[in-house]
């Protein structure tokens, strides 16, 4: 059966869920989107997805016709008419139809959209074995640029490293920042573990501030781990005790060899699957319920005395 995909203010079949060829969205990459998740029947963390898509949106000085409220409503409605509780969302907001030329000014209106559909993930055997990656020579785009902290529908400099990785036969990238320091993966956030310290590039590094990275390092704190958001460059890497991936798709992703040095033991250490099982029971717990009424009694009910 089809997808049912909400497409400026309606509720369509994904045959009819259609863009114009004049939308700045396709023509420039000019727009800003959401990857988000739902784990039984909750969607997680999404009050953090919406505030870093509006501000992506003023970044980019794009109006979103829609109220965060009525956004919240949006993803939900899109769950419920899919009869979904476990997806990932993808949540898109274009500059819309204009002309020819790149000017903002000259597009009408912004276009919504959001599609939710099942969850395509990294194999399983990847989580219990790990990752090798490179790193590649294009850098993460300059702050001054296009800043890596939001969220644009102009993926370019990603997928140039993707090709990169792909070309030397590697499923993933570590792109540096300008400056030759640790900046992130392609779609993902990157942390190292070294003598029982979590670290993780700060914000400011050239990355986009993920809502996984940064629940990753809340629970790293409830176990009593230092954390440190710092920069760090690929000899840190290299020399690193565990080093993994994080993101709404991947969760987190163990990494075993960059650029083929071996990390740490070359296997997943505990200390990774308890921060990946911590995670996952945080998945468990909090966002806003899809199906209300399937929730009664639980933890976080709304209607629990
Ligand atoms: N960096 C980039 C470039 C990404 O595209 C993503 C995921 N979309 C992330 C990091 C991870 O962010 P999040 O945890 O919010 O999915």
């Amino acid at each position: 059966m089809g997808l049912t995909i909400y497409l400026n203010g309606k509720f369509v079949p994904e045959e009819e869920a259609v863009i114009s060829v004049f939308d700045h969205g396709l023509l420039y990459g000019d727009g800003v989107f959401e990857g988000i998740r739902a784990y039984h029947n909750r969607v997680f963390r999404l009050g953090e997805h919406l505030q870093r898509l509006y501000q992506s949106a003023k970044s980019i000085m794009l109006t979103i016709p829609l109220s965060p409220e009525k956004m919240q409503e949006v993803i939900l409605e899109t769950l419920r008419r899919n009869n979904l509780r476990d997806a990932y969302i993808r949540l898109v907001i274009t500059r819309g139809i204009g002309d020819l030329g790149l000017d903002p000014s000259k597009c009408s209106e912004p276009a919504v959209f959001c599609i939710t559909s099942s969850i395509q993930l990294y194999p399983e055997e990847l989580y219990a074995k790990g990752l090798e990656v490179i790193t590649v020579p294009t850098p993460r785009n300059y702050n001054e640029a296009v800043n890596p902290r939001i969220k644009s529908l102009n993926y370019l400099n990603n997928i140039l490293a993707k090709i990169e990785a792909n070309l030397a036969g590697t499923m993933e990238a570590i792109m540096l920042n300008p400056q030759g320091y640790v900046a992130e993966a392609t779609g993902d956030n990157i942390f190292m573990i070294k003598g029982g310290v979590l670290l993780t590039p700060p914000s400011y590094a050239n990355i986009l501030e993920g809502i996984t990275r940064n629940a990753v390092i809340e629970l790293a704190g409830r176990r009593g781990l230092e954390v440190k958001e710092e920069l760090f460059t690929r000899h840190d890497l290299y020399n690193a005790d565990q080093v993994f991936l994080t993101g709404t798709a991947a969760e987190l992703i163990p990494v075993i060899k960059i650029d083929g040095r071996v990390i740490g033991s070359g296997k997943p250490e505990p200390l990774f699957h308890e921060l990946l099982s911590d995670f996952r029971e945080l998945t468990r717990t909090g966002g806003p319920l899809i199906f209300p009424e399937e929730a009664r009694g639980e933890e976080g009910d709304p209607d629990a005395q």
